[in-house]
């Protein structure tokens, strides 16, 4: 995710060159509905004005005492507890039986865990087919939210969708009614048996998947071996530029990472008036929702969103798996899943010629000023500061004299590392082989990774170099990152100054006369290249 706008200062550059588009918005692929969903919910859209979202939750076979629940968090390491928004939690229906002689309530066993009870002592083990319904009032702008009002409906499912905790893994289906007349509804699900509807082959892979409704532009293209569908809803965006940078950043990551690993993928843009809340992006598995305060800013959230779908959705630390909604889940590893996901936004834009070298450098220079004007960086390392991501809702934490940002800190050690791996492999090797042999050993292998460890294990793989050092000094450490002599393996100075009041400037600048290897290192980290 990208919360707090601050690469949406990237300025992005028009550039001449011209891209052959070709626009196939026929090509839709045609995934087949999954065998008869278990789980069913409808979720009714007729209340727009009161941003009340109306859910039948169809449970087959539940058995007497079974739980339902809401998530206390999810689109972000916060706890928002999604049950705060729900009202009318009632059971609905009676499959079968006497509905005279028993009925069944939905019990309050906490704020946010319902236990389906009957009153029937003869149904001691047998199974009912019961609804549980209830109302989600939600109207809030953003790509972590849920919104519903006359313009449209964003919706993370996971925000207004409770769950059978034991029966996650089931087979769902969510069909929208009541849609506005002139709304079209779109999430990057397989379609279900009706219109406006969608099937997952579990609970966790439904939320994964936020839903777009409204009356949004839509646009599509062919690259690298996958389909694109972009959803924009925005009242003043240039289609062009979004269409070429998206171009670019598909086509660089694919080539990057060696191709798509799904064969449809869904960009849903929010421009303008409805980042309000904030600009920002949410990566999903095979979608992401975006937004940003102008189109230029929201190309560059992209370059970051779209490889999360390798770093963190797929390249996953083992610390986020399985889910658990109920309470905070701790990983060390978002210096990693967030930061250097943003070296690698960095690394595209500037690959793919949508930022200039300098703006490479401003931005690199950038987040060392940040850095390095947070006292807390004295005492807080990458590793705490992503365990204390779940810290973030509060303003105060945020103070730089209390907390440093794993997005700020991983990004700036991504790049680091990338140049320590270079140094150690006269530029035959690169960070760039790391992601892709993380891609190899973990995302093709069904396997998570061991956190900062399993970082660190196919760092020394590839360079060939033990850099247990480097990482229990700057990842798990809190060590001042000695800048001047990581920069200098690509020819690159740094001049770094603090004024009386404290602020840090930062400057980054090629050296006049670099020699032949760190011109060669510093091109390669430029354009993605080694020896
Ligand atoms: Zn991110």
């Amino acid at each position: 995710m990208e919360h707090n706008g601050r690469s949406l200062l990237a300025v992005m550059q028009r550039s001449g060159r011209g891209f052959c588009h070709t626009l196939v918005l026929a090509l839709v692929f045609a995934l087949a509905p999954s065998a008869r969903a278990t789980i069913r919910y409808e979720v009714s859209l007729r209340q727009p004005r009161q941003h009340l979202f109306h859910v039948r939750m169809e449970i087959p076979g539940v058995k007497p005492g079974e739980d339902v629940a809401m998530p206390a968090w999810n689109a972000l390491y916060q706890i928002r507890d999604f049950a705060s928004h729900l009202s009318d939690v009632e059971v609905a229906r009676l499959s079968s039986g006497d509905a005279a002689a028993h009925f069944t309530v939905a019990r309050e066993l906490d704020k946010q865990d319902w236990s389906l009870e009957t009153n029937d002592p003869n149904s001691a083990g047998t199974q009912q087919d019961e609804a549980v319904t209830y109302s989600v009032e939600w109207n809030e702008a953003g790509p972590f939210s849920t919104q519903l009002d006359e313009h449209h409906a964003f919706i993370n499912l996971a925000e207004i969708l409770m769950y059978v905790p034991d029966r996650r893994g089931e087979s769902v289906e969510v069909d929208f009614d009541d849609v506005p007349s002139g709304w079209r509804v779109v999430a990057e699900l397989p379609p279900g048996a009706q219109a406006d509807s969608f099937t997952a082959t579990s609970y966790d892979a439904l939320v994964d998947a936020p839903v777009e409704a409204g009356k949004f532009d839509q646009f599509g293209f062919d690259n690298g071996g996958a389909h694109f569908r972009v959803v924009v809803d925005a009242r003043e965006w240039d289609k062009a530029l979004l269409d070429e940078a998206l171009h670019r950043i598909t086509g660089y990551e694919l080539k990057l990472m060696g191709g798509p690993p799904f064969p449809e993928y869904t960009f849903i843009f929010h421009i303008g008036p409805y980042s309000d809340a904030g600009g920002g992006g949410m990566e999903h598995m095979n979608s992401t929702a975006i937004a940003a305060t102008s189109t230029s800013s929201a190309a560059a959230v992209a370059a970051h969103e779209f490889f999360h779908a390798w770093n963190v959705k797929r390249i996953r630390p083992r610390s986020l798996e399985p889910a658990d909604f109920s309470k905070e889940q701790y990983t060390r590893a978002l210096w990693f899943a967030e930061g250097v996901t943003s070296t690698y936004a960095a690394y595209t834009l500037v690959r793919t010629g949508l930022w200039t070298r300098e703006q490479f450098y401003s931005d690199l220079a950038a987040q060392i000023s940040e850095l390095q004007s947070r006292p807390a960086r004295e005492w807080q390392s990458a590793e705490e500061s992503s365990l204390d991501a779940w810290f973030e809702k509060y303003d105060d934490y945020n103070r730089p004299s209390r907390s440093i940002s794993y997005y700020n800190k991983g990004q700036i050690l991504g790049v680091m590392l990338d140049l320590a791996i270079r140094d150690a492999t006269d530029n035959r090797k690169s960070l760039d082989d790391v992601m892709r042999r993380m891609n190899q050993e973990y995302a093709k292998g069904g396997r998570y990774y061991d956190d900062s460890r399993g970082v660190l294990d196919v760092v020394n793989e590839v360079a060939g170099k033990d850099f247990n050092d480097l990482f229990s000094r700057f990842v798990s450490g809190t060590g001042e990152i000695p800048y001047d002599q990581f920069l200098s393996i690509a020819g690159l100075q740094l001049n770094l100054s603090t004024s009386p009041s404290g602020d840090v400037t930062a400057m980054i600048r090629e050296a006049p006369h670099p020699t032949s290897r760190q011109r060669r290192i510093r091109d390669g980290i430029l354009h993605g290249t080694t020896e």
